[in-house]
This record gives structure tokens, sequence and C-alpha cells, in this order.
């Protein structure tokens, strides 16, 4: 009897627990994948345009690797338990082995699937793999888990070297003839209007072009991380943020490529230590989100209920289409729409001026990045907006309001990055370049911009805003 392997946010062949044990039955083998937004798990979130777009692309190229192999990947949409069961049925399959994924709602989707198999008589085989630890394990003496980063870091660092990758299966036999959908049928694209464009011109989905990424950044990019990572102007990081969203590339893959680069070259350990760690607030993010599954939702330091966020229709919208008249600030949210992500760095900027300078719920920018985001992640996107807010894990303290003109000045000193994004502007004097409203009307009329017109005013003051974020946050304090 077959294997059937369910595939989910591990779009890979490589480093694949599930498959690799499957095929070392050396029995024919399933592939399934299913888009599954019915299953009503508490918490589970539809994905949002943009990761939607990348999941299209990636279960292309996963196609692909398995069409290499004879095998076909099965694809279905609906609820997970159902489908599942329905193939096992169709096929005949003896066991159903999946990757788990460590999040509440994902659990509980598991969990359903595999009560049906049981009852089906059917043996289920589940493996963790998204992870460098199983959250289980990283815990505080009192049995919770780590809300710093710190010590939570060097826990990780201290259980040594996570398993090595398992290599991608050499010979795959396939299981079944099995009807599948189509990729189109899913309907996970946009239609019309098309605004897929940018994504398509910036990414190339799958797993061997992560692989790539990789082995590119390790080698010519990572000399240096430690510092450039700062720099939306330059190509300093890895951009691997939505290959390890989706599960092309495994955590413990980049750990393991990292490690060999630093035994190969020593000089790169600082770097290495470095570019580990932001893997490694992935790994606390996921945690974090395995212990609090409303962390979209809830502040996790309560004393920020009571904050008075503001209502601002328009303001939102202005910061959503990069019209914020803030250069850095507007360049981050046009990347954003355009590429479906945006410099770290800017992302750090742009969620202190909204939640900061609007006093708008960081809620909302949450929902806006979630939908934008190629990288969307359950984790990484609420814990970073609520360390940003002030109200989160570890978080930056509430009064630290960034200075979106020294922010940009310090961190894209030429303006190359706003010039990029915000072109309105390039014909603008370096000095005034994240500041225009500092040129005069014949420096800005000779580089082509009236302000109000082709550029718009800031639309808030930064002095009067910062203070406004702090009396907002004494009043919070006070209470
Ligand atoms: P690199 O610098 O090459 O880092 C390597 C990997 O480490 C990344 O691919 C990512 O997986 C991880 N990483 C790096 N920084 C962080 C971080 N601060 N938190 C968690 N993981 C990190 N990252 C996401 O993957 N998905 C999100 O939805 C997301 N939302 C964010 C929202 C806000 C408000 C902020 C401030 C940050 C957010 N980040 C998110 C973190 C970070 O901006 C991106 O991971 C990073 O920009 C991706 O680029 P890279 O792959 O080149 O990163």
């Amino acid at each position: 009897a077959p294997c059937l392997v369910w595939f989910r946010d591990d779009l890979r062949l490589s480093d694949h627990p599930a498959l690799h044990s499957a095929t070392a039955t050396r029995r024919p083998v399933i592939c399934l994948y299913v888009f599954d937004e019915t299953s009503r798990s508490p918490g589970a979130r539809p994905i949002g345009g943009a990761a939607r777009w990348w999941l299209a692309q990636s279960l292309r190229s996963l196609q692909n690797s398995l069409a290499a192999h004879g095998v076909p990947l099965l694809l279905r949409k609906g609820p997970a338990a159902a489908i599942v069961a329905e193939v096992v049925r169709a096929s005949a399959a003896s066991d159903v082995l999946w990757d788990t994924i460590a999040q509440a709602p994902h659990q509980a989707i598991e969990r359903d699937v595999a009560s049906v198999l049981h009852d089906l008589g059917v043996t289920v085989h589940s493996f963790a793999g998204d992870l460098l630890a199983v959250p289980e394990q990283v815990r505080t003496k009192e049995g919770r888990g780590m809300r710093v980063f710190m010590p939570f870091w060097r826990r990780i660092q201290a259980m040594g070297a996570p398993p090595d990758p398992l290599p991608a299966p050499r010979h795959l036999r396939p299981g079944s003839g099995l009807r599948s959908d189509t990729v189109e049928s899913l309907k996970l694209e946009p239609a019309r209007p098309d605004w897929a464009g940018g994504l398509r011109a910036t990414w190339t989905t799958g797993e061997s072009t992560a692989r790539k990424r990789l082995k590119h950044f390790l080698k010519d990019t990572l000399a240096g991380y430690t510092e450039d990572r700062d720099r939306p102007d330059r190509d300093g990081t890895s951009g691997l943020s939505p290959h390890l969203r989706f599960g092309e590339i495994s955590p413990r893959q980049v750990w393991h490529a990292a490690h060999f680069a630093v035994a190969e070259r020593h000089t790169l350990a600082g770097d290495a230590d470095k570019f580990l760690s932001e893997l490694g607030w992935r790994e606390f993010c996921r945690h974090l989100l395995f212990d609090v599954p409303d962390l979209d939702t809830r502040n996790l330091q309560s004393s920020f209920d009571s904050f008075p966020w503001q209502h601002d229709e328009a303001a939102l919208k202005a910061w959503q289409r990069g019209q914020t008249g803030y250069p850095v600030v507007d360049a981050g949210m046009r990347q954003l729409w355009h590429t479906g992500v945006m410099h770290n760095r800017v992302r750090m900027v742009v969620a202190s001026f909204l939640v900061k300078h609007l006093l708008i719920d960081w809620r909302e920018g949450e929902r806006w990045f979630w939908d934008t985001l190629v990288d969307a992640d359950a984790g990484s996107n609420p814990a970073n907006w609520q360390w940003v807010a002030g109200c989160g894990a570890d978080a930056a303290p509430y009064f630290r309001v960034f200075n979106p003109v020294l922010q940009g000045e310090k961190f894209d000193p030429d303006g190359e990055y706003v010039k990029r994004w915000v072109p309105e502007l390039a014909q603008l004097p370096k000095k005034f370049i994240h500041q225009p409203w500092e040129a005069t009307p014949l420096e800005l009329a000779s580089a082509g911009i009236t302000l109000g017109t082709t550029y718009p005013h800031p639309i808030v003051d930064h002095r009067k805003g910062r203070e406004r974020a702090l009396k907002a946050y004494e009043k919070t304090r006070a209470k």
C-alpha cells in the first residue's frame, strides 16, 4: 500500500522529514497539498493576498520538482481532514506522514486529521521540522514560554547543533493515478486587477532558488552583514524570509550552511553569529505564537488595552499608499506594495510612524502587512508589530520614537533607497532628500517638485507627533 505525504508549510524535497521517512519504506508515495480555508480552527487565519500569490508559484515549483521524479503533486481545496481521508480511501494508502506546524490552530487541524485517519485504521506519523527547537522543550523554570530574547537564544544555542538536514530523496515511486486540481483552480492569484506584476518581476519561488539565494548570500554578502543589514540602500541581507515562510528551505539547512561557511572562512564568525541570531528571532516569534495563539489581536502587555488609539482613515490610507510626506516611510510602503517585502530597518520605521506619529492601532498595520507581505508570518508579523508598538515581548520601550528624518539620514545616507521608490524626489539635492520641506521653493522647483501637489506635505509634524504619542502613553501608564 502507498504512503501519503501531506505537504503544508514545507514546500521542498530536501530536509523534509515526512517525505524522507515515506521514501525510506520503498513503497509508492502520494504527495498531497490541501488548500484549506474552511477548517474551523480558532485562530486559523486566511493567508493574505501577496502570500497567496507566493503559494501559487511555490506549488508550481514543487510540482516541477516532483515531476522530475515522475510523481504528481495532488492539489485539493477544502477542509483538510475530509480531503486527506478521501484521498486515503481512493488510494488505499496505509500510512499518512506530515511535518507538524507548531502553531495552535494548525495543531488543532492536525488532531482532526489524525482522528479521522485513526477511525480509518491508517497509521499516522508526524515530524518536527519547521523550527530549530520544539517549543515544549524551551520553557522557563515555571514551565512557561520564554519572553526575553537573549536568554531564549542562549538556551537554543546551548542545545547544540540541530539535526543534520536530510537529503532529498533520490528515487520516488508514484503512488496513485488520482486526479489533481490545477493551481489555477485554487484561485490564489489575482485576476483583475492583476496587481502581482511587481511580485513577478522581483521573485522566483521554489526550493532550488532558495538554496541558490542562501549560497550566494553566504559567499558574497555575509561578510559585512552586521553593518549592512541595517542599510536599505544596500543588498545586505539574505532575502530568505518568504522562502522560509513557505518552507522552501528549512531553518536547520540555513543553520548548518552558515556554520559550514564559517568553518571554511573563520573571519565570517561574527557576521554569521548576527545572521543566525536573526534566525533566532524568527524562532522566538514562532515560540511566542505557540504560547499565545491570539498574538495578532491581544496586547502581550495588557496595560496597552486602554491605549487611546485614534481612528483616522485618511492617515491610515496615506500610510498604506506611501503618501505621508516622510520620504523613508513612503519609500518603504511603496517597496512593500511593489515587491511584497520591505527592508527590516524600514519596517521598524514605518511601524513606529503608524503607531506613534499617527497613534493608529498596531493591529491595523499588522493587518496591512499580513495582506501585502510575501513573507507574512503568523509569528514574526504580530510579534514584531507588538515589539515596535511597545506592548510586545522584550519590546522596544514605547517612548523610543523613531525620527524618520534621522533614520533616513543614518541608514540611507545618499538617499538611494528613497530615490528608487519615490522617484518624484530623485532630483532633490542629497541634503533635502529625507526632508524635502526644508528646501527653498526655488530648490524644489528646480527638482521638479511642488509640495502638496507632486509630493505631499508631512501629514504630521515630527515633534508634535512625538509629544502627542508620549502624552498618550503617559495616560495609559497612569491608569
Ligand atoms: P535577514 O536579515 O537575511 O535575516 C534572516 C532571516 O531571519 C529572515 O529571513 C527571517 O526569517 C529572520 N528574521 C530576520 N529578522 C527578523 C525579525 N525581526 N523577526 C523575526 N524573524 C526575523 N519577518 C517575516 O519573516 N515575516 C513577517 O511577517 C515579518 N513582519 C515584520 C513586521 C515588522 C513590523 C517588522 C519590524 C519586522 C517584520 N519581520 C517579518 C522581520 C524582518 O523584517 C524580516 O524577516 C526581514 O526583513 C526579512 O529579510 P531577510 O530574509 O533578507 O532577512
